[in-house]
């Protein structure tokens, strides 16, 4: 029988590798709370018209990459009725159900800016690569609330580009770079969209397939483009900020204001536009290391994001903009694993039993040290002495030797790895003791 695998683009996270993911995950959350961000968790699937009309029919995403399927339709236990087959989607990102949730459960109500983060997978059947999965795991927040509750304050973007700063920086990720450009208004966006239409009718035919392609579905798009030989003609476009109207100008220059009186660096990128029609005036992106050798390859955006207005609208909810991120948390990892900023921990004891009658007494031995919060790990009285060391030696710092004298005179034998010295011990000091063992080297 052949063997079954896990589908392609998806795959298994093993420890210690899901250590880092953890602590990631951690870092995420406290800092977020520090910010009195609150987690939301929506389901996994949705109406397919959440992100037909959340993301945009246009879009890659909508309209070649879901995971769309139809549950048999289920007889109605009551009345015997056919409830009707319902299209659903699993989620290929987490924005439109925040939205939907903020609708639903009328959040908009309290009147005040409702801050949520999520973390979570994803989906999107893209082709799988390096840094690119069909189920990928992002960590994304919104701040989303009426007008009158601040939320279309420049504070709000410059508040969440510092935060997204700091956790960066808690992690200990070196070298990203932040991206900063604004899209404008619903109104501005239009008029560029022309501007760009027309610069783009007499070079077109130089440009690549694809470029061809999109100066016609969607004409910003151009600006994606990596292909070598496009670049010289893309730096003659028109620039988006050229069509910009003053509120939004003002708009971008009090973050850029914010952000520097916080020494948060940034870079205006012109190219950085953003399809979809809700998106408005502040957008970003911040990316590791370069697209070539050394990089992340053009997986190198590790998280983006932007403000939007329209977007609760468009799925049939009241006015409410807003502006989120959402982090690539697969792309983190392989930075981190990169730059090997985190080293897997390390048990602080390796208890082994001398003999299996001295199992018991072992396990009681790890209870007691785990009670205190020391990580344990316990051996085995069937392994010879010097088995366990050789296991002791791979999981844990130290040794402790359990045997009949060590149980009846409360005097344990300890050994450190790292330094080689052996003592001993009485039982009650022992968890003190462990704790000083040094941790592995850590860079
Ligand atoms: P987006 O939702 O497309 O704005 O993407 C936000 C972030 O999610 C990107 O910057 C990437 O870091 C990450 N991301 C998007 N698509 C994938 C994918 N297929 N695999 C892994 N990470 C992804």
């Amino acid at each position: 029988m052949s063997i079954l695998q896990a589908v392609r683009g998806t795959r298994d996270l093993l420890p210690p590798e899901t250590e880092l993911w953890n602590h990631i995950e951690t870092t995420a959350r406290r800092i977020f709370e520090r910010y009195s961000f609150g987690e939301i968790r929506t389901p996994i699937f949705e109406d397919t018209q959440l992100f037909s009309r959340g993301v945009g029919e246009e879009t890659d995403i909508v309209s070649k990459e879901m995971y769309t399927f139809t549950p048999v339709a289920e007889a109605g236990k009551n009345r015997g009725q056919i409830e009707l087959a319902q299209s659903l989607t699993l989620r290929p990102e987490n924005t439109a159900g925040v939205v939907r949730a903020y609708i639903e459960h009328k959040l908009g109500e309290t009147g005040q800016l409702q801050k949520l983060y999520y973390i979570g997978p994803q989906f999107r059947r893209e082709r799988p690569q390096r840094g690119r999965y069909r189920q990928f795991f992002q960590i994304g927040a919104e701040v989303i609330g009426p007008p009158s509750a601040g939320s279309e304050s420049p504070l709000r973007d410059a508040e969440v580009l510092e935060m997204l700063a700091t956790f960066l920086g808690e992690l200990g990720i070196q070298g990203w770079r932040l991206l900063l450009n604004s899209v404008g208004s619903a109104t501005d966006r239009p008029r560029y969209v022309q501007t760009l239409r027309a610069a783009l009718e007499p070079v077109v035919a130089g440009m690549c397939e694809d470029c061809q392609r999109r100066a016609v579905t969607n004409p910003l798009r151009v600006l994606d483009c990596k292909h070598p030989e496009d670049q010289p003609i893309i730096a003659t476009l028109p620039r988006i900020w050229d069509s910009l109207d003053e509120g939004s100008k003002e708009h971008f220059a009090a973050v850029c204001t914010a952000l520097d009186a916080c020494g948060v660096a940034y870079e205006h990128d012109h190219r950085l536009v953003r399809g979809l029609d809700y998106y408005t005036r502040t957008t970003f992106e911040f990316v590791y290391g370069d697209a070539g050798e050394g990089g992340l390859g053009a997986q190198n955006a590790l998280l983006g994001g932007g403000r939007y207005d329209g977007l609760s609208e468009a799925i049939g909810g009241p006015k409410a903009p807003g502006i989120g991120f959402a982090i690539g948390e697969d792309r983190l990892v392989l930075a981190l694993e990169a730059q090997a900023r985190h080293t897997p921990q390390l048990a602080v004891a390796y208890i082994a039993p001398l003999g299996e009658r001295m199992n018991g007494a072992a396990l009681v031995l790890a209870k007691e040290l785990r009670a205190t919060g020391l990580r344990v790990e316990l051996g085995d009285g069937s392994f010879r002495l010097k088995k366990s060391f050789e296991a002791a030696n791979k999981l844990a710092r130290a040794i402790v030797i359990l045997g009949e004298d060590e149980v009846a005179s409360g005097i344990l034998t300890v050994k450190r790895f790292a330094s080689g010295e052996q003592f001993k011990v009485p039982r009650d000091q022992l968890g003190q003791e462990l704790a000083l063992t040094p941790t592995a080297t850590s860079n």
